[in-house]
């Protein structure tokens, strides 16, 4: 199958004043549709940058980007903006949720921004509600809920848009480790569906969710390795 992802010699350069930090040196790499993958290594190791420009939230120095077939590395801050309605969902350690708003409307937030009539985003937002197990939890606000009902929260408002693409920042960092456990089932069944999958955790047990690791050290990718299928994996149950 063709490449989602395809990065060539990707660089990342911050200035600080008189300091230069060489976050990502050169990373060459294909991820394809339907792979779930885990981004490790060692703090400050350029997982997040390397996260960042893969979700165009960022913009590299040099190298290129292509995602889908689209040439991403250039294009203006407006155009990126729609790239990343179209492509992706992006899932934080933070759950990143409006305070004030119920489920339903965080889920519905995606839609508002991509004008989709009211009626249209309540279903839409009821589905992916009831996708991750919280169909009876749509008018709680945020507070209401547990850490692992708003991380799924979450996920619903990733979901949407119908991305290919799910970008997940350490997305059980704030999670104790059953409720990370059963994120993890579920971020599983969403790749068993053939949704791409691309996680930063510094978690051995949570990385050990994904069937392919990357490993970041000093701005490099210095490992690639596939991992095994886990007995728990929905596409190896009966
Ligand atoms: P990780 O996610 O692996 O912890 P990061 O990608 O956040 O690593 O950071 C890689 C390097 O780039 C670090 O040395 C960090 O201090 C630096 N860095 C990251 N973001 C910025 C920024 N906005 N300005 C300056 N330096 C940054």
């Amino acid at each position: 199958m063709s490449a989602l992802i395809e990065v060539r010699k990707l660089s990342r350069t911050y200035r600080l004043g008189e300091i230069t930090v060489h976050a990502l040196k050169g990373v060459s790499l294909d991820i394809r549709q339907g792979e779930f993958v885990a981004i490790m290594g060692p703090s400050g190791s350029g997982k997040s940058t390397f996260l960042n420009l893969l979700g165009c939230l960022d913009v590299a120095d040099t190298g290129s980007y292509r995602l889908n077939g689209e040439t991403v590395t250039g294009l203006q801050a407006e155009a990126l903006a729609g790239i990343r309605n179209r492509h992706m969902g992006f899932v934080f350690q933070s759950f990143n949720l409006l305070p004030r708003s119920s489920a339903q409307e965080n889920v519905e937030l995606p839609l508002v921004y991509a004008r989709v009539p009211a009626a249209e985003r309540r279903r839409r937002a009821r589905e992916k509600l009831a996708l991750v197990g919280l169909a009876e939890r749509a008018q709680h606000r945020p507070a209401q809920l547990s850490g692992g009902q708003q991380q799924r929260v979450a996920i619903a408002r990733a979901l949407v848009n119908e991305p290919p693409l799910i970008l997940a920042d350490e997305p059980t960092g704030a999670l104790d480790t059953r409720t990370s456990q059963e994120l993890m089932d579920l971020f599983s069944r969403l790749n068993g569906a053939g949704i791409t999958i691309v996680l930063v955790t510094h978690e051995p047990d949570i990385a050990a969710y994904a069937r392919r690791i990357l490993v970041f050290r000093d701005g490099e990718l210095v490992e690639d390795r596939p991992l095994p299928a886990r007995p728990t994996d929905p596409e190896t149950q009966p």
